[in-house]
Parts: structure tokens; C-alpha cells; sequence
């Protein structure tokens, strides 16, 4: 039987014998979770997962679109793929890089709209956190160059 995580979610449906799983081994699960889009599952057991973030300007009264990436362990109950939009977990480190675990699958990136949308001013301190240790990334501001022009 998969152990409870305190957190309201299913387990998955397959089990699996990995240690690092938090329905299946003795992994312990934080509250902080995050939900993102696997952007990369080559290495083994390893997912890694974005999910954007908009940090207030007030000089500005605007938002900026910022991204976060991590590393989180892929239990093979779960097998997240690329394009997966899942749900993450903080835990205690799992590796050098790995102290995020994934919980629960949610769909594909394609039928799943609106995830990043929501304003998450609360995991502000959490992912500055992350940024850190990844490494920051820059917005993109090609995007703000692709505004139609105004006609006439
Ligand atoms: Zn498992």
C-alpha cells in the first residue's frame, strides 16, 4: 500500500520499490509544491522541471515573467515525460542538485492552460531560493518585441 503524504493527492496507480519515492519509500514531503512543465527526462529517475513565475515591478506597476528550474526526482510509479505538466514537492536533498520529488502527473502541457497565468506571490521566496542554486535566468525580452503594430 502507498503511504500517505499528507498532501491531497492520489498515489499513483503502479507501485514501485524506489526509495526516493514519496508514496512508495520513505521519502517525507514538504508542503511547498509547485506545479510546472517537464522540459527534460534523459536522466535516469531525473526530471527537469520550469514553471514561470511573475515577480511585481512597482516602479512600474507591472509583472515580470520570470522562470524557475529544478531538478526533481521522477519515481518510476510516476514516469513523467517530457511535456508533462506535474506537480513538485520539496524534500530533503536527493542529490547535488535534486531536493524537489514528483508527485503527481497532471495532464500535457497542451491541454493544461492557465497554470501559468496564476500570480504566485506567495512561492515568491522559495524560488528565489532555486534561482540561486540554478543559476538566474533572464526573461526573454524578444517577447516584449513581438507587440503587433498599431495600424492607422
Ligand atoms: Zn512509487
Amino acid at each position: 500500500m502507498a503511504r500517505k503524504t499528507g498532501l491531497d493527492i492520489n498515489s499513483p496507480k503502479t507501485e514501485c520499490k524506489d526509495k526516493k519515492c514519496p508514496f512508495h519509500g520513505d521519502l517525507t514531503i514538504s508542503k511547498r509544491v509547485f506545479t510546472g512543465v517537464v522540459v527534460s527526462d534523459l536522466a535516469k529517475n531525473t526530471a527537469t522541471v520550469l514553471w514561470e513565475r511573475r515577480r511585481k515591478i512597482s516602479k512600474y506597476d507591472r509583472y515580470e515573467r520570470r522562470k524557475t528550474r529544478v531538478h526533481a526526482h521522477n519515481p518510476e510509479c510516476i514516469n513523467a515525460k517530457k511535456k508533462d505538466v506535474v506537480r513538485i514537492a520539496e524534500c530533503r536533498p536527493l542529490s547535488k542538485t535534486k531536493n524537489f520529488v514528483i508527485i503527481e502527473k497532471l495532464g500535457k502541457e497542451e491541454k493544461v492552460s492557465g497554470f501559468e497565468e496564476k500570480p504566485e506571490e506567495k512561492k515568491e521566496d522559495s524560488a528565489k531560493e532555486t534561482d540561486k542554486k540554478q543559476g538566474k535566468t533572464d526573461t526573454d525580452k524578444k517577447d516584449t518585441a513581438k507587440k503587433t503594430k498599431q495600424k492607422g
